[in-house]
């Protein structure tokens, strides 16, 4: 299997250059040139086993084939339980056992271990640039941390990111680095795309990304759709239907790639927050990138999604891509209604992102719809506790690995949203 760019003007590659490479050099995002139908899948009861089945056909002629079933047992050594809340048929697929309690622990890191994997052993340092909102920084942060080779930069938006969560991007220390920008997270992300398609800076800094935009990062999530749909198939004989919230479209478009992979997925609806851009165009606007919004649910603050671009190649025109994908906007009033609402009428804490997803649950009943349907939940609501708490009148106690990062130190380092600071920074490192 080939890989080619959305933008067309990159030459196919093998998916380990485009691994390594996180952006194509064209500018463009990395696709696999199909999307291979799998043979019905059994419901394994590991995660790891649907992983590697899912993750087989992309890495048939990869370095790293063989490897893939030990790459899978590391990265998805935590559970992914598809829990059943308080109504039939609402279901809450679970995705924050993992070491920073967010979804993004499973895909940062396969990609960290991948990336181990393929580097040779005599090659200068690689440098990950990550932008993050919040919660893709610490996840690739644990996945690199003191790995050889490798080290972090983090740029999240100063003031943006819950006090939890700054906590857990700047706790790391050794070869992680932490910078705040004065700036909103798609200043982080221009920052970071800046650098990576800098070829002077690239050429004397090893750099990588592992942002949503990475195929390293769109992958791997493709496993827990896939495991969750069928484990519901194999029990009920039904399809599963997803709520996915959703902000750069990295987790969305994971879910694309597994309901046409042939997986038992029936419909999937995006909940986004106020940053709106999206649905706006779904709903027959033009597609218009809006400036960043700050609401509850921060990481999924993104007016300028950076997997659109996917989304748009995987569709014949707009009409294409509307008639197949769902998506609304859910403000900061109904996410902390939702919230608030959410242990009577679910059974659960939901954090705020998570809470999107469950308003678009709550419509969907109230319209009459009695499918099953999965919402994804993408982080723990304990990651959130300063705007969870003091709404459901109760604390809400970290998992483990979570209390564990916070009793550490932390610190990060101002920077300011401007590409010569940072192109800086990264000459300095590599000196
Ligand atoms: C990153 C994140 C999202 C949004 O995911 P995308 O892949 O960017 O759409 C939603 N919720 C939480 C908790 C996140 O960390």
């Amino acid at each position: 299997m080939n890989f080619l760019s959305t933008r067309g003007q990159t030459p196919a590659t093998s998916i380990d250059a485009a691994l390594s490479a996180g952006l194509a050099p064209d500018g463009g995002l990395y696709v696999p040139e199909s999307l291979p139908a799998l043979p019905p899948q059994p419901a394994r009861e590991d995660l790891a086993d649907t992983a590697q089945a899912v993750l087989a056909p992309y890495f048939a002629r990869s370095a790293l084939r063989e490897r893939l079933p030990e790459l899978c047992r590391s990265a998805y050594a935590f559970a992914a339980p598809l829990r059943a809340l308080s109504q039939p048929d609402d279901l809450l697929l679970e995705l924050f056992h993992g070491p920073t309690a967010a979804f993004k622990d499973y895909a940062a890191r396969f990609l960290a271990g991948a990336l181990s994997a393929l580097r040779a052993p005599d090659a200068p340092p690689t440098t990950i640039v990550v932008a993050t909102s919040g919660d893709t920084g610490a996840a690739v942060a644990a996945a690199f941390h003191r790995r050889a080779g490798f080290r972090v930069l983090i740029l999240y938006p100063d003031g943006r990111v819950s006090p939890r969560q700054a906590h857990g991007l700047g706790c790391w220390g050794d070869n992680v680095q932490a910078c705040r920008v004065d700036g909103d997270f798609d200043d982080c992300q221009r920052l970071a795309k800046q650098a990576l398609s800098d070829q002077a800076l690239r050429a004397a800094v090893p750099l990588s990304s592992a942002n949503s935009i990475s195929l390293g990062r769109l992958l791997p999530q493709a496993a827990y759709y896939a495991h969750a749909a069928a484990q519901h198939h194999a029990r009920s004989g039904t399809a599963l239907n997803f709520i996915v919230p959703t902000g750069n479209l990295g987790n969305a478009c994971a879910a694309l790639v597994a309901q046409r992979m042939g997986l038992p997925i029936g419909e999937i609806r995006l909940a986004t927050n106020a940053n709106d851009t999206l649905p706006r165009y779904l709903d027959g606007a033009d597609y218009a990138p809006q400036p960043t919004r700050a609401t509850l649910a921060n990481a999924m603050d993104v007016g300028a999604p950076s997997n659109y671009e996917r989304l748009r190649y995987w569709f014949d025109g707009d009409a294409s891509l509307r008639a197949a994908v769902h998506a609304r906007s859910v403000d900061d009033d109904a996410i902390t209604d939702t919230i608030r609402r959410a242990p009577q009428r679910h059974g659960i804490v939901p954090c705020p992102h998570t809470a999107t997803g469950l308003r678009l649950l709550e419509d969907l009943r109230a319209q009459g719809d009695r499918r099953p349907w999965a919402v994804v939940a993408t982080a723990h609501p304990a990651k959130f506790d300063s705007i969870v708490e003091p709404l459901v009148g109760h604390a809400v106690p970290p998992p483990r690995a979570l209390a564990e990062s916070l009793a550490l130190p932390a610190s990060a380092s101002p920077l300011s949203a401007d590409y010569a600071a940072l192109r800086e920074r990264l000459l300095a490192s590599a000196g």
